[in-house]
């Protein structure tokens, strides 16, 4: 077809499997395996459907407001979208503008090369070491623009906040992110730097830690100046980006600071146990901060274990790319759910 040649062509993101099945245990898209904040299920039960004629907050002010309460920010620190991924390619977009190369790890979250290639950015990934650590100087050299997870994903691994500090001040001329979907279990935010570097972005999620993959929220806190460009393009693509249930169940889940910390504590605690387990079982991985563990087997090969388990009905994820292809991403689940995973590989390897 001659229309063909005009198309934007892209090789999209794959996510993680979400089967049909009921009676499965999904370990493998990092979900919250608790249900969100029970004060969001008593605004669901209060919601007046008759509102859903209305078009919703361009601006998400409720929402905005209520994160910028919870962190100490002004309202002009804020920005809300539909995820974070909806919020990293906003970023992409408004930010990563230039004829250099943007940096991020090789093995990192597959979707920033995808939106590079998207909207075309050059990119340029940079090897973690052998074990799977940032190597700093990799970041201290020129780019268009810096982008990695901490906790990085798929790996887990935790980076100091002093080092990710010396990677923000020397690349002042351009936009570093951080991508923190996980950093509440366990690590240390970048977000008390925003006020003392404008070119950094703090992205977050409400998927993980806040048991709301569902509503699809995520958000980024940087100075008003970074904001506001980021409104900018958003309100160039579409001005009503989130919907009004999750504004409103959105803002519940960040008012219960109790229910957030004790869900976090929870899973927390189960992931030191499966870590326990795990290496009884002849499992390595690099520590991890984050929902879940990236693990390899001395003898079983990764594959051969994702199948297995699929079998049992129990999934997680597998990477077939180069460097991780011999590890499988367990998420964190409940403690009968992680019970249930090690019996099933304790049956399996013997
Ligand atoms: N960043 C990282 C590192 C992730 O693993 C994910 C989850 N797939 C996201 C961003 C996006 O999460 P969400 O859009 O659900 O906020």
């Amino acid at each position: 077809m001659e229309w063909e040649k005009n198309v934007r062509k892209v090789v999209p993101y794959t996510p993680g499997e979400q089967p049909k099945e009921k009676d499965i245990i999904k370990l493998n898209t990092n979900e919250c395996p608790y249900p969100p904040a029970p004060g969001v299920k008593r605004a669901l039960a209060q919601m007046d459907y008759e509102d859903f004629r209305l078009y919703p907050s361009p601006s998400a002010d409720s929402l905005v407001c209520a994160l910028a309460e919870y962190y100490h920010l002004d309202a002009s620190q804020v920005f809300v979208g539909v995820g974070s991924d909806d919020v990293i390619a906003q970023a992409f977009l408004t930010f990563f503008n230039s004829k250099k190369p943007i940096l991020f790890p090789d093995i990192t979250y597959s979707f920033y090369d995808v939106w590079a290639e998207l909207y075309g950015i050059l990119y340029k990934r940079q090897p973690l070491d052998e074990n799977f650590r940032i190597r700093k100087e990799d970041y201290l050299k020129d780019n268009g623009g810096i982008i990695f997870p901490n906790p990085n994903a798929p790996t887990g691994v935790l980076e100091d906040l002093s080092m990710i500090e010396e990677i923000v001040s020397y690349n002042k001329d351009r936009v570093v992110m951080i991508d923190e979907a996980y950093i509440d279990f366990g690590g240390q935010s970048a977000l008390e730097l925003i006020n003392k570097y404008d070119n950094l972005l703090v992205i977050q999620t409400f998927s993980k830690s806040r048991a709301m993959a569902g509503m699809r929220i995520g958000y980024a806190m940087g100075q008003p100046k970074l904001i506001r460009y980021l409104n900018d393009v958003k309100f160039s693509v579409n001005s009503y980006t989130m919907n009004r249930p999750s504004l409103i169940l959105g803002v519940e889940a960040v008012r219960d600071d109790d229910y957030f910390r004790k869900i976090v504590g929870m899973i927390m605690s189960t992931r030191e146990w499966m870590k326990k387990e795990l290496s009884g079982l002849g499992f390595s991985f690099p520590d991890s901060r984050s929902n879940f563990i990236f693990a390899t087997h001395e003898k079983y090969p990764a594959k051969e274990l994702f199948e297995y388990l699929k079998t049992k009905k129990i999934y997680v994820r597998y990477f077939a790319q180069p460097r991780i292809d011999n590890y499988l991403r367990i998420t964190v689940g409940t403690d009968d759910e992680a019970k249930a995973l090690i019996e099933a590989l304790r049956t399996y390897i013997r």
